[in-house]
């Protein structure tokens, strides 16, 4: 018999406690088969502690089977010094987003985020239903950045940057895009992967659509596209497209019918997934994996919404889609299903009493959680299913 699997939960900072709240109690009640654990991780933890990943944590999403993240703020470098607890001040800590280093450490390159439009939920297009595959490991988050050049440092890295630096007064600083063979070749294969579990579940042609911009970053960009094409040749039945990002962004918000898969680097990938989550219903609507060989984590993508953080008016559905992927990802698709099925039902019938306002409701975050839980073990058998596979 196989062991109950084991589920890390970090609430993390803002809103996050209230949707992983949620969502946990979605989980036990949908039938999943875990145990479960909480640990800090966040903002509040880098205040204290000046360390926003403890290593209680670390540890423990090491030797967990999967897991749930709330949300954590992360905000920049002066903020970081001013909010430290002042006897940690001037030893030399330093912020880094836990988030980036958790993908790092963990090597979950693959971050899977689906946005589809939800039968009554008004959206500005209702067609939506893309898959964004974006790579987690490196491009611009690696975190290879450098302020304060002078002429000197900059002429170490490149001749133009020193030509730059001579020429300009004031502050220089320089973030460096970071793109290996390796780590494409593994997101673009996810990202076919993946076209071909959506192409089965809709009897369709299966198509990939590569998000780059080789024309200007050409060094990195081709690195990219040459990986791309590489894969490709292994997977005859899945088209690959490729298109300049920011064409692409004006495309989907045209028509997001011309997209399934795409697949991006980590920034673009950001950019386009947030665009495709805001054209299908919002931020509260959009789940997410963070997927590696070994690990896997589950999170909204939203951030931790300060503006509205305890005020039980948070949307929870975009944790509890993903607390169903990683339902499916534990192997448990009947509980991913059912709570699918669950949310479907809540956003086409539920009355603007129990929504949260971001849905146009008057209700709170509890008044949805509840309708959502009363709706898991009903009777309509409607297929929700899903696009999505983690394993
Ligand atoms: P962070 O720095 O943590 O990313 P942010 O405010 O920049 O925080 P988000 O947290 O994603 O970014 O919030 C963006 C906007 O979307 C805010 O107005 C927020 O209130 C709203 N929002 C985000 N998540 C939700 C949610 N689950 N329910 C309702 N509104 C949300």
């Amino acid at each position: 018999m196989n062991p109950i699997p084991h589920i890390t939960l970090l609430p993390g900072d803002g809103i996050g406690p209230e949707v992983t709240a949620a969502t946990h109690s979605i989980l036990v009640d949908a039938g999943l088969s875990a145990t479960f654990s909480t640990h800090a991780i966040g903002w509040a933890e880098w205040c204290a502690h000046g360390e926003p990943l403890p290593s209680d944590t670390l540890d423990a999403v090491r030797t967990s089977a999967a897991t749930l993240m709330g949300a954590i703020t992360s905000k920049p470098e002066a903020d970081a010094a001013r909010e430290l607890a002042p006897h940690l001040r001037d030893r030399g800590v330093r912020y880094r987003s836990p988030i980036v280093r958790l993908r790092r450490e963990l090597d979950l390159y693959a971050c899977l985020r689906p946005a589809r439009a939800w039968p009554g939920v008004p959206c500005i297009h209702p067609d939506t239903n893309i898959l964004t595959v974006r790579e987690s490991t490196e491009g611009l988050y690696c975190g290879i950045e450098l302020d304060n050049l002078d002429t000197e440092r900059a002429a170490m890295i490149h001749y133009d940057l020193a030509t730059l630096c001579e020429r300009t007064t004031g502050r220089i600083a320089l973030s460096a895009r970071i793109t290996t063979d390796h780590a494409s070749r593994r997101i673009v294969r996810a990202a076919f992967e993946q076209a071909r579990l959506r192409a089965l579940a809709r009897n369709a042609p299966a198509r990939v659509t590569l998000l780059e911009k080789p024309n200007i970053l050409r060094a990195t960009g081709s690195v990219m596209l040459d990986a791309a094409r590489a894969v490709a040749a292994d997977f005859p039945d899945v088209a690959l497209e490729i298109e300049n990002i920011d064409a692409a962004c004006m495309h989907a918000a045209m028509d997001p019918t011309r997209y399934a898969v795409v697949v991006a680097e980590n920034l673009f990938g950001d950019i386009f997934s947030d665009l495709a989550a805001g054209l299908s219903g919002g931020p509260g609507l959009a789940p997410s994996a963070s997927i590696g060989d070994t690990h896997a984590l589950f999170e909204p993508v939203h951030g931790s919404a300060p503006d509205i953080a305890g005020r039980n008016i948070a949307n929870p559905i975009a944790a509890i889609l993903s607390g169903a992927m990683l339902a499916r990802h534990i192997n448990q698709p009947d509980v991913a299903e059912r709570i699918e099925r669950a949310v479907a039902r809540t956003l086409a019938d539920a009355p603007p009493s129990t929504l949260t306002p971001d849905l146009k409701g008057t209700g709170s975050t509890q008044s949805l959680t509840d309708t959502i839980r009363r709706n898991l073990w009903s009777n309509d058998d409607k297929r929700v299913g899903s696009d999505t596979a983690t394993q």
